[in-house]
């Protein structure tokens, strides 16, 4: 890869016939439209949802460099923006006059209604720029390995530029465009935002069982995402269909594994509502994210739910209770050890060497209080098995 420092584009130069699309996933252009600011393998624009566009307006302002800039020099003898597309958006949406600055006075500041001379020196600011030219597998290389400053660069931003094509391309139109109506209602079941292309990784994830790269190698050059958005719809459609409530511990859930894994069973709405607000209503249930799993399971599994255990205070009261009345009776304090026939019958265990029960299960509506508490030995407590 061949690369040559450029410190003649001034501000002035880079902002010149800079298009700004409001619609995430379009080409923005400048250098009179020699310029590709945004290409494909970019992400979507985020400066201006984490505040920084107005420091770089401010740096420019004191003289502070914005760091480098490296443009790719394509064989037309055009140029694409490989790393700086931030930075330089910021400054074209200053001058376009997409957003203000606070200026020494706290007061908001545009570009138009600036004095003269601080618009002179933005303007005529120098950037340091590297043309790099090369093989498109070896800049693509060189591209996984840097950072865009500010904000590195998350796994399916890499995993976009290295599979940068059609495919990519559709996918991004489709879950990575904030403006998508379907946003709001994918967002109750997925975590994320669509900016950082979070909604495409979970259902390329989805679709892949866990093979995203594999997945995207293959489907590179595709030019539908069909199957892609087909998996995606269905599980969205399954989960909406089995839980009719809206929960905040239902987004981020590995719904993907659950739907391979449950979208067979069949399940009734009404009765499964009921259930998770039991659940919910539960004091005892001290995890919340696994109501989901468990229901689906067929209420079984009360590991899932973490159900709250006696505390220490109800342990050690009930073991001395136990313990007094065994010895009376010359009888091990592990009331199953004290009805067996072997040795422990008489063993008085330590209670280290005991667990709190619940006399009658958790899951058949025992309550976690002293009442409903007996110690047993660790063995029998364990052969009583996770109910
Ligand atoms: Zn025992």
């Amino acid at each position: 890869m061949k690369t040559t420092l450029n410190t003649d584009i001034t501000v002035n130069d880079i902002c010149d016939g800079f298009v700004y699309n409001e619609l995430e996933g379009k080409g923005l252009f400048g250098l009179s439209g020699k310029l590709t600011i945004q290409p494909e393998y970019q992400r979507n624009y985020i400066y201006a949802h984490e505040g920084k566009e107005a420091a770089v307006i401010e740096s420019v302002l004191k003289d502070y460099p914005i760091g480098l800039i490296y443009f790719n020099k394509t064989s037309d003898g055009k140029f694409e923006v490989l790393d700086g597309q931030q930075r330089i958006t910021s400054l074209g949406r200053f001058i376009t006059e997409k957003f203000a600055i606070q200026d020494e006075d706290g007061l908001q500041q545009n570009f138009s209604g600036m004095a003269k001379d601080k618009k002179k020196r933005i303007l005529e600011a120098k950037l340091t720029i590297y043309e790099c030219e090369g093989e498109e597998t070896e800049i693509k290389a060189w591209f996984k390995t840097i950072n865009i400053a500010g904000v590195p660069l998350n796994n399916q931003e890499l995993l976009n530029a290295i599979y940068s094509g059609p495919f990519v391309t559709l996918g991004k139109e489709e879950f990575s465009n904030s403006q998508n109506a379907n946003i709001q209602k994918w967002s109750v079941y997925v975590k994320g935002s669509a900016n950082r292309q979070e909604f495409l990784e979970r259902a390329l994830d989805w679709v892949s069982k866990g093979d995203i790269d594999g997945y995207m190698t293959s489907h590179r050059k595709e030019k539908n995402i069909n199957e892609l958005k087909k998996y995606f719809n269905s599980v969205i459609d399954w989960i909406s269909s089995v839980f009719t409530d809206v929960e905040s511990e239902m987004r981020g859930l590995e719904w993907g594994r659950l739907y391979e894994e449950y979208h067979k069973k069949a399940y009734n709405p009404t009765k499964v509502s009921a259930k998770v607000q039991e659940l919910y209503g539960d004091p005892y249930v001290k995890n919340r994210k696994g109501i989901y799993e468990f229901i689906l399971g067929g209420s079984t599994e009360t590991k899932l739910l973490d159900v709250r255990v006696f505390d220490d205070a109800i342990k050690k009261s009930v073991y001395a209770s136990q313990t007094k009345v065994a010895e009376a009776k010359g009888k091990s304090n592990c009331p199953l050890c004290a009805i067996g026939h072997n040795a422990n019958k008489s063993t008085i265990w330590k209670l280290a060497d005991m667990d709190a029960d619940h006399v009658a299960a958790w899951s058949k509506g025992g309550g976690t209080n002293i009442k409903n508490c007996q110690i047993l030995c660790k063995s029998h407590n364990r052969a009583k098995g996770n109910r």
